[in-house]
């Protein structure tokens, strides 16, 4: 843990906002990166150890093209170290697009009046994962607009009907929320439901542009939303997610301020984020934002490596906001978590059209590949695609979540499990070629896995999946 209570002028206490801006921006006008601290920073890292405001500050701060290259390559080989090849999957499911809010860079805002509003009704509902279910999916994130009428009863009630959900052989196994920020009550609620993870962006973490960005409704309340997961690990949601909407502010105010967030919750719960995401800001319906803090993909892609040095054992989500360039390229060297097949239309999922309709989205994605055609690239380049959900099912989640610090947990547990998700997605959904090259990369796992008693275990589930029809199987 690097966290030190003395080095911070706003104290961490439950609730209470952690954020200064003028303490952010001293480290990042401060910290000076010469070739020899970038260096010992980037070691430090390797040795899956924290990083430092000022230690994150110094990888931030570095311009010098070779440097930039050894950060990448660190982080490369720390992901390979933590996290192994594998990939886990995941679709957005959008439930309703009503929202009270006027944020800036969202087709969504209230004034936009270009908008289809949809609330899918629980047939909506049922349609839409059923397609979901049919493609191969296990692990949804549901969307909603900042509305009331989607209060924590409706968001707890659309949990449970998807949970619901069985078609043939299909079924969801975790239901992460994307919300508006509840109060304690409000969460416990959800929490009750089964959710596994709960996020809340703070967009940006800056709070002026913040004001600046978001004109009216609940959500221009910074402080509201910056203690909204303080309010969630009060009701008892210990797995949490985290974000910044990139290009808002100066990518390296969010990338600290991120930490500063992360800082918090170690302080004061004693476990970090689950998750964090790095949205950047795309093009949507009525769109009206100003360019200045555009982020480059040469930036985007250094501030993901940085974010894999800095918190070694957080996943890192990435979504089909990005091309497919970008989303190769950095699966190399940060992130653990993609969306795949994704379509964020109102409905999409279970009408047959390709097209996207901007004014029935939030903004435009540019990563519109099928599921299955994600998962043929990964396959073919080695990574394990996975949809694993046995730790949330079997409580192994907050401060008991010790993926990372538990030795050989990916190999005893994580892989395997990719592994065991993977034949079950061969088995029921793929075509033929995947299907071949699947399990080809299986064998060739098993190998690397070598011989003890839980590969056999792990052998004769594979048996029993083949052969007797058995699924969702896990350690
Ligand atoms: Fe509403 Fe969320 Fe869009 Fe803001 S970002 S306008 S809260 S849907
Ligand atoms: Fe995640 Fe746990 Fe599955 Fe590993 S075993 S992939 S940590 S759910």
């Amino acid at each position: 843990m690097i966290y030190n209570p003395e080095q911070y002028s706003i104290k961490d206490e439950s609730m209470k906002p952690f954020i200064d801006a003028e303490e952010i921006w001293n480290y990042i006008n401060s910290v000076k990166s010469t070739k020899e601290r970038v260096r010992a920073v980037i070691k430090k890292a390797l040795n899956k150890n924290r990083l430092s405001l000022e230690e994150t500050a110094v990888l931030v701060n570095t311009t010098s093209p070779e440097l930039i290259e050894e950060i990448k390559q660190g982080a490369k080989t720390l992901k390979e170290k933590v996290y192994g090849n594998r990939i886990v999957l995941f679709a957005p499911l959008y439930v309703g697009n009503l929202c009270a809010n006027n944020c800036e860079y969202c087709g969504y805002k209230a004034s936009n009046k270009a908008v289809k509003r949809i609330t899918l009704n629980n047939t909506d509902l049922v349609k839409e994962v059923e397609a979901l279910q049919d493609a191969g999916h296990k692990r949804l994130i549901l969307v909603y607009g900042e509305h009331k009428k989607y209060d924590a009863d409706f968001i707890s009630n659309s949990v449970k009907e998807v949970y619901k959900v069985k078609k043939g052989n299909g079924e969801i196994r975790r239901v992460n929320i994307n919300a508006a920020p509840l109060d304690i009550k409000g969460f416990e609620t959800v929490k009750n439901s089964g959710i596994g993870t709960y996020q809340v962006f703070q967009e940006t973490y800056h709070p002026e542009t913040y004001k600046k960005v978001h004109l009216s409704g609940k959500k221009r309340d910074y402080d509201w939303r910056l203690t909204a997961l303080d309010r969630a690990q009060e009701a008892g949601i210990d797995d949490v997610g985290i974000g910044a909407l990139f290009g808002l502010y100066d990518w390296r105010f969010e990338v600290l301020s991120i930490l500063r967030h992360v800082n918090h919750f170690e302080a004061v719960y004693k476990v970090g984020p689950h998750t964090i995401s790095f949205p950047r800001l795309q093009n949507a319906s009525n769109l009206n934002i100003d360019n200045t803090y555009k982020v480059s993909d040469e930036d985007f892609t250094k501030l993901v490596a940085i974010f894999r040095l800095a918190v070694p054992y957080t996943g890192l989500i990435l979504t089909a906001r990005e091309s497919q360039k970008i989303r190769d390229e950095i699966m190399e060297f940060g992130v653990s978590q993609i969306d795949g097949g994704t379509n964020i239309e109102m409905k999409g999922y279970s009408k047959n059209e390709t097209e996207q309709d901007i004014d029935k989205e939030q903004f435009v994605i540019n990563d519109d590949r099928s599921l299955n055609e994600i998962m043929n690239e990964l396959i073919e380049n080695k990574y394990i695609p996975s949809f694993c959900t046995a730790c949330y099912r079997l409580g192994r989640t907050g401060e008991h979540f010790m993926e990372f610090s538990v030795p050989g947990f990916i190999k005893r547990f994580c892989t395997p499990n990719a592994i065991l998700t993977l034949a079950e997605y061969l088995e029921y959904y793929a075509p033929a070629k995947t299907k071949e090259a699947g399990y080809k990369l299986i064998e060739k796992e098993l190998e690397k896995l070598g011989n003890d008693k839980r590969v056999e275990k792990l052998k004769e589930k594979l048996i029993a999946l083949k052969e007797k029809g058995k699924r969702d199987l896990y350690f």
